[in-house]
């Protein structure tokens, strides 16, 4: 059976894009004659998320004829088995609270002369990593604000050699060094990102991770993230990205690829999926 799963956040309204990655992960389920598709809402970023844009995904999804199976989940009620997963890590010794900020980062990256915009000034210069276990102990205590870290070279000794497998890409194998010490668990909200896809993807059973081709570099860490916390292996599906008429993705801000902009201007259903580029 394969599980798909649409992860959008509701923190604007859906456009050519989303209903592109809608498509790919429904009919990807729908190969298999019991395949689910399951809609999963990432709202753990509050400061950005907005009420009114979870109605306005699923009007949208069912406007386009995309139905998705059983309840949406939200991320937001789901913090506990995030801070569950956080203590596998920490009990394994494979994360570390990291107490920088932006400007203690962005020195150090001047103080190694890490050329700007390369792959090196991405990626955590290491400042935590180091730091003695029992001062760490006590900053914590004191309430000093903190996010968690993996400490990816000490994650890929535990893990040994992983691949990943795209549909499209093949097998890639994992490299550690691709995004670093990650965050986590983020100092606000004790998740972040690449633990909350990866725990949700593991609790609702997904089999296919179909999302965009931008978020393949991602995958080195996710695929880290199942192997530590002993989750079963997906198999993924990144697909190319919907652009506008300058080559350029489509993001928020492109108000004029709206789905409901779209419908208000008396398109119908096949013609939005139609400029969506998508064939099936
Ligand atoms: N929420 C992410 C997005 O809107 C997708 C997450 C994922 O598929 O891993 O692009």
């Amino acid at each position: 059976m394969i599980v798909t799963r649409f992860a959008p956040s509701p923190t604007g309204e859906m456009h050519l894009g989303h209903a592109y990655a809608a498509l790919v992960a429904r009919d990807l389920a729908c190969e298999t004659e019991d395949g689910r598709f399951l809609l999963r809402h990432e709202d753990i970023d509050s400061s950005r998320v907005r009420e009114e844009f979870y109605g306005m995904i699923e009007t949208d999804l069912k406007w386009l004829g995309i139905q998705w199976d059983g309840e949406p989940l939200r991320q937001t009620d789901r913090f506990d088995a995030y801070a569950e997963a956080l203590e596998k890590l920490k009990a394994l010794s494979l994360v570390y609270p990291c107490f920088c900020t932006r400007k203690d980062i962005q020195q150090e990256m001047e103080r190694m002369h890490a050329a700007p915009h390369s792959h090196e000034s991405q990626l955590y210069p290491g400042i935590c990593r180091e730091l003695d276990s029992d001062e760490a102990a006590q900053r914590i205590d004191a309430g000093e604000s903190h996010s968690w870290r993996l400490d990816a070279a000490k994650a890929a000794q535990s893990h040994g050699t992983l691949h990943f497998t795209d549909l499209e890409h093949g097998t890639t194998e994992v490299d550690e060094n691709e995004n670093g010490d990650v965050i986590l668990a983020r100092k606000d909200i004790n998740v972040a990102y690449h633990l909350a896809v990866v725990v949700d993807d593991e609790f609702q059973g997904v089999t296919h991770v179909t999302r965009g081709e931008d978020l393949f570099s991602a995958t080195h860490v996710h695929r880290q993230l199942q192997a530590l916390l002993g989750y079963r292996e997906p198999v993924y599906l990144h697909h190319t990205l919907v652009t506008d008429e300058h080559g350029k993705r489509l993001a928020k801000r492109n108000h004029s690829k709206a789905i409901r902009l779209l419908r208000e201007q008396g398109h119908s259903p096949g013609e939005v999926i139609e400029m969506t580029g998508y064939v099936c």
